[in-house]
């Protein structure tokens, strides 16, 4: 087996680790990145289909407030685009449907009351809690101890509004409301400027696309040091000393004096430290479980919805499709709606066949656009609860209890070893924003010390 030396060695080649990688290159260190799959990306990968439109598997949208992403977007001049967001949105709740513009459906005036209040709390609510240190936020024992769901249970009473809300939540966590910590719920809105920005398309989250897709990009960034990123080759062992570290991986041993682990908390768990990481550490890593969440694409020969006055959004009860977009490319060369299947979804979904998947997400796209959504030029869709090396997405989602007790080992250095990855970063966690903070803050930090 090869043995390689190097200053510096960054584990995983998603936006984390290369753009820490970037900022080693900028110092002119000597360093390497490796990663188990045999491509760059993580949890961003871009995917040309035949008819040459190119999709997004994984991550696919930047908002106005992911100012790293748009810093880096203009340095390489990678084209962009609005989502498309005209014509009519559907809600269909109860067997009824119903048409509205924005992001709140139109509903009852009760049900809408209940919502609004409950958006308008969290909102200002988040702002109290500290980006750096969410577990020292005002009576953060307390929120930490109950989960969303049961902060909805207390205080939406309308079930349309409660519906609504929820929906809400697992399209921005990908689990059920019942599985998250309050505190981290406002922590991570705090961290993408509010919840509703998270929900939005019109100045949030959901706002601009990349043409190429988000892994070209991150292809333009690494561009300078391809040679320096050693891919098909995952890290199996860590073994630390007062020189420095040493990293077996499927193909060499490298040292170093440093490294920088990118990969999300519950993977780090797969990698064996031969002197164990501090106890605290190892039970933070055991209690931020990965979302579930497929995307599904069914593509057209054309956006049809558009035709008939459509912007291709659905908020929906009826399993397992409850939200689309119209994921149509720049040019509508052809037609492609973008169903997110999350939380229980998923988790029954990966269950079935291929097969039988496209046949209930078309089904019921034809329950919302018409009986022309039944026949698609493609269909495919992505589990990511099902890929080895991400565990699930969008991000990892700490458990009632972790953030006060734990959360101060996220970051931590443990001797030699320095954490970065979405999950690890104050401004943008879960998004490729805070996988790029948190890749240039461990980079900052080994460049230190
Ligand atoms: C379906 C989906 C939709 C999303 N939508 C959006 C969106 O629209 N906008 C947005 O901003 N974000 C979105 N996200 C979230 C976004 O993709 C992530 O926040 C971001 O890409 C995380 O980057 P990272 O570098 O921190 O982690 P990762 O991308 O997970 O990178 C970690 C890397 O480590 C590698 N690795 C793991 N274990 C090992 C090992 N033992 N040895 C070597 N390498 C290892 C992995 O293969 C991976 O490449 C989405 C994610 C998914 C999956």
């Amino acid at each position: 087996m090869e043995t390689i030396q190097t200053e510096f060695l960054i584990i995983g080649a998603g936006y984390a680790g290369i753009g820490a990688a970037t900022q080693l290159q900028m110092a002119g260190k000597n360093f390497l990145v490796v990663e188990a799959r045999d491509r760059i990306g993580g949890r961003v990968w871009s995917k040309t289909l035949p008819n040459n439109t190119t999709i997004d598997l994984g991550a696919q949208w930047i908002g106005p407030d992911q100012k790293l992403m748009w810093e880096q977007a203009l340095k390489h001049r990678v084209k962009t685009f609005d989502t498309y967001d005209e014509g009519k949105n559907i809600l269909y709740y109860n067997k009824k449907m119903t048409y509205y513009k924005g992001t709140i459906p139109k509903i009852d005036p009760f049900s809408l009351i209940s919502l609004g209040l409950s958006l308008d709390k969290i909102n200002k609510w988040c702002k109290k809690i500290p980006l750096d240190k969410p577990w020292e936020a005002p009576d953060a024992k307390k929120l930490d101890a109950i989960t969303v769901q049961n902060w909805m249970n207390q205080h939406i009473r309308f079930p349309k509004a409660r519906f609504l809300f929820k929906v809400g939540v697992e399209t921005v966590f990908a689990c059920p409301p019942s599985e998250i910590s309050m505190l981290q719920a406002l922590f991570y809105a705090h961290s993408g400027e509010d919840f509703e920005k998270l929900i939005s398309i019109q100045n949030g989250a959901q706002q601009t696309r990349f043409e190429k897709g988000s892994q070209h990009l991150l292809q333009c960034m690494a561009q300078p040091f391809q040679d320096k990123i050693l891919l098909d080759n995952p890290v199996n062992a860590i073994e630390q000393s007062e020189k420095g570290v040493k990293v077996y991986t499927k193909k060499s041993i490298i040292t170093a004096n440093k490294v920088i682990i990118t990969v999300p908390p519950a993977l780090v768990e797969k990698i064996s430290f031969l002197q164990s990481l501090p106890a605290n550490r190892v039970q933070l890593q055991q209690r931020i479980p990965m979302g579930s969440a497929m995307k599904s694409f069914a593509v057209y020969k054309k956006p049809f919805w558009r035709e008939k006055g459509f912007s291709g959004q659905v908020v929906s009860d009826l399993n397992p499709v409850q939200v689309t977009f119209d994921c149509s490319p720049a040019d509508a060369s052809c037609g492609i709606i973008l169903s997110f299947i999350e939380a229980e979804n998923e988790r029954f979904m990966i269950t079935l066949s291929e097969e039988k998947r496209k046949e209930l997400v078309l089904q019921r796209l034809s329950q919302y656009f018409g009986k022309e959504a039944l026949e698609p030029d493609y269909y495919l869709d992505k589990s990511w609860a099902e890929e080895t090396w991400s565990g699930g997405c969008y991000a990892g989602n700490p458990t009632p209890g972790t953030l006060t007790s734990f959360g101060e080992y996220l970051r931590t250095p443990c001797g030699n070893i320095h954490w970065a990855g979405t999950e690890t970063a104050m401004k943008g966690n879960g998004y490729m924003e805070g996988a790029l903070e948190s890749g240039y803050r461990a980079a900052k930090e080994v460049l230190s010390n």
